[in-house]
């Protein structure tokens, strides 16, 4: 039996998942991702998993060791050029130490990348192609899958949907930017937004969601700016490929009913292609698997080149 391991790299929680060629997770196994005690720590938290996984999977065959990082990846040399969560890793030639340190070939990909892809194999995109995943958490990362395979881009830093212009004079953006996505529909957006209208200093975007359910009226305006937000990037999205399915993940997927009406009366009202070609626009499935999935899938993709 051929298995593959898959590594989920959180900036608190590392997951890795033992997944088969049908995608049935043989063992899965969580630990902390040490980042605090520093790269070295990092690195050996994730040799550790996999060597845990290898022993528990002995009769098996290892087709590959898959890696979801948070960042941008130059994904020829294996290094992490900037990341948010685990910024101890960047500018470090992360999967060639990983490979030393295990003697097998690992595959690094963008964690929101990873998510998308695990989406295609076993989620909400297993019937198509070509998908964009947006995943809806602190910042908003996406995943673009042209041809069952990860779009990378020249250097590996495509799909990077959060950062898409929504307002040309909007909020102000860690990349530098004024007016990106993710800073008018993330999480954190909506926790801003309930800020400003006094809906409390410390209120989570799952708060704001209980208050849309009963029904306050600031609340439901947060969620339907986000929603807008949303539908202008979308609307752009679905004109430039044309796709069949874009999904939406993350912990504000439940505020669904409040911010995905305004969202896709922006799609429809600004996109031509959206109007004119059958284009689905939905929930993604797997959850915080997605990216598990993801990883995992990408040795048995690379053993098909
Ligand atoms: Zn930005």
């Amino acid at each position: 039996m051929e298995y593959s391991i898959g590594v989920d790299l959180g900036g608190t929680i590392l997951r890795a998942a033992a997944i088969d060629h049908s995608g049935k997770i043989l063992e899965k196994i969580a630990s902390p991702t040490n980042s605090e005690q520093g790269r070295e720590a990092v690195i050996s938290a994730i040799a550790a998993s996999v060597v845990e996984l290898r022993e528990t999977l002995k009769e098996g065959r290892l087709a590959g060791v898959g890696i979801g990082v948070p960042g941008f990846i130059l994904l020829e040399r294996g290094y992490i050029v900037g990341s948010n969560n685990l910024p101890m890793l960047e500018n470090y030639p992360v999967r060639d130490e990983i490979e030393k340190l295990l003697g097998t070939p690992i595959l690094l990909e963008n964690d929101a990348n990873a998510a998308a892809l695990g989406e295609k194999w076993m989620g909400a995109g297993r019937e198509v192609n070509d998908l964009v995943l947006l995943t809806l958490g602190t910042g908003i990362g996406g995943g673009i899958i042209s041809g069952g395979r990860v779009l990378h881009g020249h250097v590996g830093m495509a799909g990077e949907v959060g950062h898409i212009t929504v307002y040309a004079n909007g909020n102000p953006c860690g990349c530098g930017n004024y007016g990106c996505l993710e800073k008018h529909a993330s999480a954190t957006a909506v926790e801003s937004m309930a800020k400003l209208l006094n809906l409390g200093d410390n209120a989570t975007a799952e708060d704001i969601f209980h208050l849309a359910l009963d029904g306050n009226e600031k609340a439901k305006m947060i969620f339907t700016s986000m929603g807008r937000a949303l539908g202008i990037a979308l609307a752009t999205l679905v004109n430039v490929f044309n796709f069949p399915l874009y999904l939406l993940s993350g912990g504000v997927l439940p505020a669904w009913e409040f911010f995905a009406p305004p969202m896709m009366k922006e799609i429809e009202a600004r996109s031509f292609t959206f109007r004119n070609a059958a284009t689905r626009v939905e929930k993604a499935t797997l959850g915080n698997l997605a990216g598990l999935y993801g990883a995992a899938y990408l040795p048995f993709l690379a053993q098909r080149i």
